[in-house]
């Protein structure tokens, strides 16, 4: 991870796309720790005895006694340190890069440099603002996405009149699952039971599949938040260099996809998509990630000028065209070439 970390410093300004580069590098470095204390959160529910006490009259209590406390404590205590610490990495790389950035650099040449005790400041009320809201969300996020599924599981058992021993016996085996994860190794379960294989290795198998799933929720859990660690880092590096004046004002943020074979349909029409720093894009958030495991970053920009449509050439008609002296039909024939094409367009 050392190795990792160093690797994480390292940020080619002479590349394209380097806020993408950086967004990554310190996301990257710290994922394999962050998903392996998610793991850790999702694994410390608790299945009480209440669940199986509560089943025949009472659903929700019943929902309830799985404790979920401990994945929130869990979550607060072992998730969130590592992903600040993201936060205030890619805030630092940022602003001990301030004006080595090669439009910093043209546009504002080298008096940018950053003044001699600025950085990244983790204690600014919009960074203190963005760790209360995003641990709380974090936290939400995951154990209502776990209540939702013991929610799903548990409504069946009831439905189905599943001996309430059993439904906890079944619960504890699929514990810190998402729904989609949960049905799918329920059906699983079901068709082992079907096919008639040993109770002992019907356990075995669902205990296999248990992990590989906590395994697969816990990257995704861990791919999304760092993510958005390492984007909003980014961003609020952004802003205090811009209140500090280190910062153009003209410049703009401008979304940057991914681009290669992962990068999905709900992405895609953002890319090179600008904003003011403090803006939402149109996808509704200040940066990405848009949806679970997004890959996306954000860079810095100088605005676009809005490209000339046709209609915009036709409606200056032969104002643009001083060699035409006739009506504007007779100026677009002469502009036209014997392929058909205007010149601009060949
Ligand atoms: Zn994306």
């Amino acid at each position: 991870m050392i190795a990792a970390l160093a690797k994480a410093d390292f940020v080619d300004h002479e590349a394209p796309q380097a806020e993408w580069r950086l967004v990554h590098r310190v996301a990257d470095a710290a994922m394999g720790r962050v998903a392996a204390v998610v793991a850790r959160a999702l694994e410390a529910a608790v299945v009480t005895q209440r669940v199986a006490e509560r089943l025949r009259q009472d659903p929700d209590g019943a929902v309830a006694g799985v404790a979920l406390e401990p994945m929130a404590a869990a979550l607060m205590q072992l998730v969130w340190p590592p992903l600040e610490a993201v936060y205030r990495r890619a805030g630092d790389i940022v602003t001990r890069n301030l004006g080595r950035h090669p439009m910093q650099k043209a546009r504002l040449g080298t008096k940018t440099r950053p003044r001699l005790g600025f950085g990244f400041d983790i204690t600014n009320p919009s960074a203190q603002e963005w760790a209360e809201q995003q641990s709380a969300r974090l936290v939400r996020d995951v154990t209502d996405e776990t209540r939702d599924a013991i929610r799903g599981i548990v409504g069946d058992a009831f439905r189905n009149q599943l001996p309430p021993v059993k439904l906890a016996a079944q619960l504890r085996q699929v514990i810190g699952l998402n729904r989609r994860q949960m049905d799918a190794l329920s059906r699983k379960r079901d068709r082992w039971v079907a096919d008639g294989l040993p109770p002992t290795q019907i356990q075995r198998l669902v205990q296999r599949e248990h992990q590989t799933a906590l395994r697969y929720r816990s990257m995704n859990i861990a791919r999304t938040e760092v993510m958005n660690a390492s984007n909003s880092g980014q961003l609020e590096a952004w802003r205090q260099a811009r209140s500090a004046g280190l910062l153009s004002p003209k410049l703009v943020k401008q979304f940057v996809v991914t681009p290669d074979d992962r990068l999905c349909p709900v992405c895609a029409p953002l890319d090179g998509e600008q904003r003011e720093l403090d803006r939402a894009f149109s996808f509704g958030g200040q940066n990405p990630p848009v949806h679970p495991s997004c890959r996306c970053a954000v860079g810095m920009a100088l605005p676009k000028t809005r490209e000339l449509t046709d209609a915009d050439i036709l409606s200056r008609g032969a104002a643009d065209y001083p060699i035409a002296n006739t009506s504007g039909t007779d100026t677009l024939a002469r502009h036209t070439g014997p392929d058909g094409l205007t010149p601009e367009r060949r």
